[in-house]
């Protein structure tokens, strides 16, 4: 099956019945861009740059983080990398980096916020960032947003590196792309705010699970308790879509999921086109996209999403469709 996927890898994603969708990957790390020409990732739609932070001793400087991007955007090769800034806390422990012990640390001090409350640490990230992409494109995004405000003031010190590397003569990126983390389910209500903020959104859905159900994404006892394809979660996720597509707002989800053929199935039904996952999950989910016929799947999966009576689970007529196609 390995060498079945590998014969996938140049083959352009699209579904049997016509509909192109686009196949990025996740990473944080050196050793995970091989994998951009193995597995044959239009790009990168996620990549972690606190995975730098973590297997670090000490806080990186301006000129490791520089270096690192630097790196990652050579090796790329002109594919597009989504950097996301630093999301430290929660489950992701930065040991140099000591925060007060908290009670909740998924719901606390956390990413963004901590970025937003450390401008000295973001501005040093974002100088890195566009320093390491002067004359080409920048992608980034930010985690854990929660209100469409903490947008705004990421733009503004964003704007002030811009304006002190162009004062002491640095080229800039040619391009720049500003997104949002989807992951907290407060901006659901602000969908159309955020998308007129951004030039892009991506779908974190492994921490959107974990807040609109109440589930500790850590907690085996309880992470696994509500089906992700249940009707709540696509239902939420349905909405996300519909949202950008009325603001032409170009979305994509990067959380595990997508990388589950049957999930990922479940995502092109529900209206998304791009998608961004572990290197290791495009083969299957390429092999499931190529034969998928997703107008078929999305009349009948959008059936059960709106009947209220239905007993029937959006996860059985995944299965059965898979089954019968
Ligand atoms: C997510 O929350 O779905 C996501 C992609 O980010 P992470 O897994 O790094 O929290
Ligand atoms: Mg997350």
């Amino acid at each position: 099956r390995q060498e079945q996927f590998r014969a996938l890898r140049d083959v352009e994603s699209r579904t049997k019945d016509g509909h192109r969708v686009t196949i990025l990957m996740n990473a944080g790390l050196m050793v995970d861009l091989p994998q951009l020409s193995e597995s044959g990732a239009e790009g990168i739609g996620l990549f972690r740059t606190e995975l730098q932070f973590m297997i670090a001793s000490n806080m990186p400087k301006m000129e490791e983080q520089e270096a690192f991007y630097r790196n990652v955007l050579r090796q790329a090769a002109g594919r597009p990398v989504t950097f996301r800034t630093l999301d430290i806390g929660g489950d992701k422990v930065v040991s140099y980096f000591r925060s007060q012990e908290e009670e909740n640390p998924a719901l606390g001090w956390r990413a963004i916020r901590l970025s937003l409350d450390k401008p000295g640490l973001l501005r040093t990230q974002l100088r890195a960032l566009l320093r390491a992409s002067a004359g080409a494109e920048l992608k980034m995004m930010l985690p854990m947003v929660t209100e469409v405000s903490e947008i705004r003031a990421v733009r503004d010190l964003m704007q002030k590196e811009v304006q002190h590397l162009s004062k002491f003569g640095h080229a800039l990126p040619r391009k720049l792309q500003f997104g949002a983390m989807l992951e907290v389910p407060a901006l659901l209500w602000q969908l159309d705010e955020l998308m007129d903020e951004v030039d892009f959104v991506s779908v974190g859905s492994n921490d959107l699970f974990q807040f609109s159900m109440a589930v500790d994404r850590g907690n085996a006892r309880v992470s696994d308790r509500f089906d992700n394809l249940g009707k709540p979660f696509l239902r939420i996720l349905r909405d996300i879509v519909r949202a950008a597509d009325r603001n032409k707002t170009p979305v994509t989800l990067c959380g595990e999921m997508a990388g589950k053929p049957l999930s990922a199935m479940a995502l092109f039904g529900i209206g998304f086109r791009s998608v961004s996952m572990s290197p290791t999950a495009i083969g299957p989910v390429k092999a499931m996209l190529l034969g998928l016929e997703v107008e078929k799947l999305s009349a009948e999966l959008n059936r059960v999403l709106d009947d209220h009576k239905s007993t029937e689970t959006p996860r059985e007529l995944l299965v059965n469709f898979a089954a019968a196609h």
